[in-house]
């Protein structure tokens, strides 16, 4: 679905070693699992999926989500299966590390306890590849059924860290800070969504009352220029998502998408696909957006594939030779 770009340059994505560090695990869910379930319902290619689609509101994609991943999401062995089909679509696409999320609120909703969608998720990942496996909560998720679950979670084995998800305009939460500090104490990778439909003060609120140096869009902050330089001084990292940005109006068009500009200025920033399931894209349109949209040459493409590296969850040796093997495709 990507926009065109020169064979040579499409080669050049193919051939890169790449990431995807935001990723909702139930946003991914691939549409031919639908289509085993019903397949004159799925029979079709989804509307969202072209190109020029727009999602009217924030409410309207995220029920169109839910309402498909409910269908789906419904024991351990569906994350699984779901799972693995995710990862080696990921794979073809030479995508080496990925860090995806699923959320608390599925907990509740089809009463699964967290750790067995987390080592369902674990179990599904092919050889040649990394996962990290976080957790989201929106805003207001502390309720009677989650409280005891975001309290202990910290202690879960093979839970990489925490994800902050959904609206924006809900207030930050006193149960928010304090879990991100005692997560954080625990060792985990804390994370936010900022900056996609609030303004750049809720960007500069999850570096400085969350603590988090990965926040998930961010492209808000380019709104203002002290929120921008707090980002490159704390050594913040924006998982940014293009083409969502574009299907959901964060931003008008690509040309005007606010990554150039926060690239340009020193911010680091990974590209990734947020919700494939309603937007239609895979990890090689990202790219290919921005070079068609924004003029990313080959050397700038390969630095966002390695920033995606650079921040991995991963080992030293591991990352050095994923970033060398990125290095010989540029050569
Ligand atoms: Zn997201």
């Amino acid at each position: 679905m990507h926009p065109p770009i020169p064979p040579k340059t499409a080669d050049f994505i193919r051939r890169l070693p790449k990431t995807e560090t935001h990723l909702h695990i139930e946003g991914a869910l691939p549409h031919q699992l639908l289509q085993q379930l019903d397949p004159e319902q799925f029979s079709e290619p989804q509307a969202c999926w072209a190109q020029d689609f727009r999602w009217q509101c924030f409410e309207d994609f995220e029920h169109h989500l839910i309402e498909h991943a409910m269908q789906w999401f419904t024991t351990p062995e569906r994350y699984y299966e779901a799972a693995k089909v995710i990862f080696e679509g990921q794979l073809a696409h030479n995508v080496r590390y990925v860090e995806t999320s699923f959320h608390a609120g599925m907990i509740q909703f089809i009463d699964i306890p967290g750790p067995e969608i987390l080592a369902a998720i674990r179990s599904a990942v092919p050889a040649g590849m990394e996962v990290r496996v976080f957790m989201g909560m929106a805003r207001n998720s502390y309720n009677e059924v989650l409280a005891p679950v975001l309290e202990e979670c910290v202690h879960w084995g093979g839970l990489a860290g925490l994800d902050l998800h959904g609206v924006e305009y809900l207030p930050l939460e006193e149960w928010t800070p304090k879990l991100w500090a005692r997560a954080r104490d625990a060792g985990l990778e804390m994370k936010a969504h900022a900056g996609e439909f609030g303004p750049a003060s809720n960007v500069r609120e999850a570096i400085e009352v969350l603590g988090v140096r990965r926040i998930q869009h961010g492209v808000r902050a380019i709104e203002d220029d002290s929120v921008v330089d707090l980002a490159i001084e704390s050594g913040t990292t924006f998982d940014v998502c293009p083409i969502s940005n574009v299907k959901l109006n964060v931003v008008q068009e690509l040309e005007a998408h606010p990554i150039r500009q926060l690239v340009d200025r020193g911010v680091r920033c990974t590209i990734s696909t947020d919700d494939p399931f309603s937007f239609g894209n895979n990890v090689e349109d990202e790219y290919a957006a921005l070079s068609a949209g924004l003029k990313f040459s080959h050397v700038e493409l390969a630095q966002i594939a390695k920033n995606g590296f650079a921040v991995a969850l991963v080992d030293e040796a591991i990352r050095a030779q994923w970033i060398a093997e990125v290095d010989v495709v540029v050569e």
